[in-house]
């Protein structure tokens, strides 16, 4: 058991995490954000033995989507430090369901049918760099619009929505292969067997992906789903927010004013549900061994097994180390 090890960060493997909304007291939806910024929360992912991420945008206008992919990538040509850490975007939004609770802490006023030209213009600001996307197939047009984007080379996840069976058939037929914080992104009540959350846990085709905090899931939720899901079709993600790596407090994801209590849990101030994660990488690889029954390093192989989906290379860049401020 891995219960009680206390472990640093250096000592586990280099972690990638593939949903980042913020970290460090830095929210990456923010259209005034600085190199400063940006820098500070790389650097305390860095602290937390992070040293690759994909930087998630969630649900806006597209124009604004665009002008934050293009500042991102200003700002990664700018610093080394940072274009290290920023292996590429996943997208979550703004192609999701509006439906309350199935929206979870996304604006549901810029959700819409994805268009694939909408989809090129993000791509072009993201210097192609967009490399995950998390939709809702339930929208009309959604498996030509997967298809395309799943030849154009990248990944599409299904997450905040209530397919049914049909479309998650159409989905996977087109590509898409993963579901989104499974288990999340739904309302907190739902048909007791016939709910989006055991349909999509039944298709092993699709990878699911699950915030090993303890609070997305009850440790036996998370049980429940690993087990139930073919060997490796897992993957672990933080689902960060700035508030993770930070002290407790106020802080924002995109439009929204958010609050991590001194017990971790991240919530839009005022409101129920959760708005991201308070997690950090390094805590996630110790609350997978310890919810799971797993040794710290089978917890940490877990974890990198999204690196290796994603084609994720670890290694230390050396013209990078020496930059590291503690
Ligand atoms: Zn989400």
């Amino acid at each position: 058991m891995a219960n009680n090890q206390v472990v640093s960060a250096s000592q586990l493997r280099p972690l990638f995490d593939f949903q980042v909304n913020g970290f460090g007291g830095v929210d990456f939806q923010r259209d005034d954000l600085t190199a400063e910024r940006l820098r500070q929360a790389v650097d305390a992912l860095r602290r937390h033995g992070t040293v690759r991420i994909f930087a998630t945008l969630i649900t806006d206008e597209i124009e604004r989507l665009c002008a934050r992919l293009d500042r991102f990538e200003r700002l990664c040509e700018a610093d080394a430090v940072v274009h290290d850490m920023i292996a590429g975007y996943h997208l979550e939004g703004p192609w999701l369901s509006p439906e309350p609770g199935f929206r979870g802490a996304h604006p549901p006023g810029p959700m819409h049918a994805p268009l694939f030209d909408e989809f090129e213009r993000l791509q072009a600001a993201a210097r192609g760099r967009i490399r995950l996307v998390t939709l809702a197939p339930e929208w009309p047009g959604s498996d030509a619009f997967i298809r395309r984007v799943c030849s154009s080379g990248v990944h599409v996840s299904l997450g905040h929505t209530d397919a049914n069976d049909g479309q998650i058939d159409a989905a996977i037929a087109a590509g898409a292969r993963f579901c989104t914080h499974l288990g999340n992104g739904t309302p907190l009540l739902l048909p007791r067997h016939n709910n989006v959350v055991q349909r999509l846990l039944a298709r092993d085709e699709l990878i699911a992906c699950l915030i090993p905090d303890g609070l997305h899931l009850p440790p036996f939720v998370l049980r429940n789903f690993f087990r139930a899901k073919p060997d490796g079709n897992v993957l672990f993600t933080t689902d960060a927010m700035a508030g993770a790596g930070a002290p407790p407090g106020r802080y924002t994801l995109g439009e929204l004013d958010a609050e991590v209590s001194s017990d971790g849990v991240a919530r839009p101030v005022g409101g129920t549900g959760f708005a991201g994660s308070a997690l950090t990488p390094d805590e996630g690889v110790r609350r997978v061994a310890r919810y799971l029954s797993l040794t710290l390093e089978e917890a940490a192989a877990g974890w990198a097994r999204s690196a290796e989906i994603f084609g994720i290379n670890l290694t230390a860049n050396p013209a990078i180390l020496s930059h590291t401020s503690r």
